[in-house]
């Protein structure tokens, strides 16, 4: 076989990392696949460990569909997923966590891990969630913050900030979630002083509860965005500050298992990144860069 002819060495190959994505999602809520298929994804694009994350049971009503499983569901998922760890234990690490809502926290529930998100905010008629649709928060922004969007900008990491301080998940979920239908930055006016002040602080109370920042590129694959979550000023403060990051595809399907995992760990590089955390057997553990 000529050069021309061999296939592509898959980027895994070319660079030792990442090698682990704990945000994973499947049919129980909004994902395309099942658990197993997103298993067997993972082996195929050459992941050593998995984590699955579906979406944890929130108690309270919300305007549009709720997002997550009923308790019943989630003693279905949790005992389908633990029966995959052991069938694939060999293969593939697999670890079972669940992406718990800030108004959902459960720390009760047997998991190896938790991410905790802050995906809903108050609005004119209840609870929203802000990555719904473009057309939802832009209705919220002018029927329940005034059209300031520095107003929302700050109750949502004001919860943020609450949220990892009294819960300390491992993971926190997309930092700046509230930005995922405005890439350029324009709507929330991120160039501004007062938001990244916001964000920043924020930020801050997150690192100080010990949470380890994901690099989230879920909003990509589903052609939302082109660069992973949080924004590059984000970054370079987790960095500033030594806290830990983790590559979390947030996959809905079996094709976007790894998707961007390879983009956000030369981002994670260029803000000078050397090493990420990876979830073992024994907890977490630094892995070189
Ligand atoms: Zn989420
Ligand atoms: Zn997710």
């Amino acid at each position: 076989m000529n050069r021309a002819d061999a296939p592509a060495a898959p980027w895994y190959a070319a660079r030792p990392a990442p090698v682990q994505t704990l945000h994973v999602h499947s049919r129980y809520v909004d994902g395309a696949d099942t658990l197993a298929a997103m298993a067997e994804a993972a082996l195929r694009a050459g992941l050593s460990s998995l984590g699955f994350s579906e979406h944890g049971y929130v108690p309270v009503p919300v305007v549009g569909e709720p997002c997550w499983m009923t308790p019943e569901e989630t003693a279905r998922y949790l005992a389908e997923a633990r029966a995959l760890q052991r069938t694939l234990a060999g293969q593939l690490a697999l670890f079972v966590g669940l992406e718990l809502d800030s108004y959902g926290y459960d720390a009760a529930l047997p998991l190896d891990y938790r991410i905790g998100s802050v995906h809903l905010l108050p609005g004119s008629e209840g609870l929203f969630a802000v990555d719904e649709s473009r057309a939802r928060l832009l209705h919220e922004l002018g029927a329940a913050y005034g059209g300031d969007p520095l107003r929302l900008a700050r109750r949502y990491y004001a919860d943020v900030a609450a949220f990892a301080a009294r819960c300390r998940p491992d993971i926190l979920g997309h930092f700046d979630l509230i930005t995922k239908f405005d890439e350029s930055g324009a709507a929330f006016l991120e160039d501004s002083a007062a938001y990244r002040a916001h964000a920043l602080e924020a930020l801050d109370a997150v690192l100080d509860a010990g949470c380890i920042v994901e690099l989230n590129t879920g909003a990509i694959a589903r052609g939302y965005r082109r660069t992973p979550y949080p924004r590059r000023f984000l970054l370079e403060r987790v960095r500033e500050r030594g806290g830990r990051i983790t590559f979390s595809a947030d996959a809905h399907s079996a094709a976007g298992v790894a998707c961007g995992l390879q983009e956000a760990a030369a981002l994670a590089r260029d803000v000078g990144f050397t090493e990420y955390a990876v979830l073992t057997a024994d907890g977490f553990v630094s892995a070189p860069l």
